[in-house]
This record gives C-alpha cells, structure tokens and sequence, in this order.
C-alpha cells in the first residue's frame, strides 16, 4: 500500500538520514531529504515534488521545527509526523497543536515509524462522513475543511477542525473520550486525554461561544446546536 507515496525527510543529522532513508525507501516509500527548514519550506511551497508526509525533525540548524510545522500547515494539509529527541508532554501538544498528525519521539524503530506513516495515511484518506447536523450559524464543509460561522470563516488546525466535524456528525450524542481520541487521532495514541480538552478549549474560543460543546462529567463531550440545546 506504500508504492508510490512520497516522504519529505526533514532531517539535520547525516548519520539520522542515512539510516533512515534506505530502510523507508526498502519499505517502499520514495524519500526527498531537506537537511534544514529553509529546504524543507522550498520543497513544500515549489510544490515541485508531490509529497504524501513529512517527517519532520525538531531539532534543525537553522529554524526551530515547530515553526516548520506552523509555515507548512498554514497552506497545506499534507499529514506531517513530528520526530524529536524532546519526549515531554508540552512539546507533543504544541506540536499537535500546530497541526502535526503524529509525533514519535527518539529513539524509534522503523517499524514503528512505518505504522506511524502508514496510520496517518489511512486517516487522510478516509474521509469524514460529512456532517449532517451543524446548522444555524455554523457551516462544516467536509470537502473544502472549512469552517464558517455567521457567514466568516473560522481558523481551525487540522486536528481542531476533524473533532468539530466528528462531534458535529451527530449533534446532541454524547461522544465518550476514548472514541473521540480514537477516531481524531489514533487508536494506538498514547498520549493523555488533555490534549483533547486542549483541543476542545481552543475550538470552544474560537467559535466565540463555549456551549457548542458540552462536556459531560465522567463521559466525554458532545456537540449542541444552539436551538436544540436540551
Ligand atoms: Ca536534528
């Protein structure tokens, strides 16, 4: 299923790279390696070579990889798995913040890394059913991944935007944390469920209104149309 995808390898550390790209290549993935930011950001905005993911090293010579991840997801929506040495909890969530899918942390085995990428390709691939309840002011489109409210967009991070459309999906049903942290993100995430109130906080400011999700003590969330709130 890895024929033909293309891996942009952001990757400062020759002995790193030169490990990394033949084994992805054996497992069948075609790999362009930028050796700092600036490459990486050309690559991405040239559009030159298609890419399916980025690997995305924090730790760069010339630019911090957070702003990387930041400059590439403000115009595209290519999957990006972060890797970093840095394995604390604050630096995953502002990477997920910032719209990274994934994030491994060093060291990692290859076969990890494989089912990282490959997982993050399933779920770019599988598009949401789109939502049939949002309604009112709010606008999901499924097709476009926006977002308007009262007729303005809203600046959603890929993550924030796949939990408004997966709770919007079915207004008023209570969705239970570990289902929403399995359908967003991953069944094999391990991370805590604060990203996900993370995630809820920054939804709930930017749509201006914190009753369009409910959370439900104990259970999990759901998602409230403002005329049908019960
Ligand atoms: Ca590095």
């Amino acid at each position: 299923m890895a024929a033909g995808l293309s891996i942009l390898v952001v990757e400062d550390d020759p002995a790193v790279a030169s490990s990394l790209l033949p084994s992805l290549e054996s497992a069948g993935f075609s790999c362009h390696l930028a050796p700092d930011g600036r490459t990486a950001l050309e690559i991405m905005s040239l559009g030159a070579r298609p890419i399916d993911v980025v690997l995305l090293d924090l730790g760069l010579p010339d630019m911090d990889g957070l702003d990387v991840c930041r400059t590439i997801r403000a115009d595209s929506k290519v999957p990006i798995i972060m890797v970093s040495a840095r394995g604390d909890e604050s630096d995953r969530i502002v990477g997920l913040e910032l719209g990274a899918d994934d994030y491994v942390v060093k060291p990692f085995s290859q076969r990890e890394l494989t089912a990282r990428i490959r997982a993050v390709m399933r779920r770019a691939a599988d598009e949401l059913p789109p939502a049939s309840g949002a309604g009112g002011p709010l606008v999901i489109d499924e097709r476009t991944r926006t977002v308007l409210l009262e007729g303005q967009p809203v600046e959603l991070t890929a993550k924030e935007f796949d939990l408004l459309a997966f709770l919007a999906q079915e207004p008023g049903v209570v969705f239970r944390r570990s289902e929403i942290l399995e359908h967003v993100w991953d069944v094999n995430w391990y991370g805590t469920t604060k990203t996900l109130d993370v995630h809820v906080a920054s939804l709930r400011k930017k749509l201006g209104d914190p009753s369009w999700i409910q959370a439900v003590r104990g259970v999990g969330f759901r998602f409230v149309l403002p005329d049908a709130a019960t």
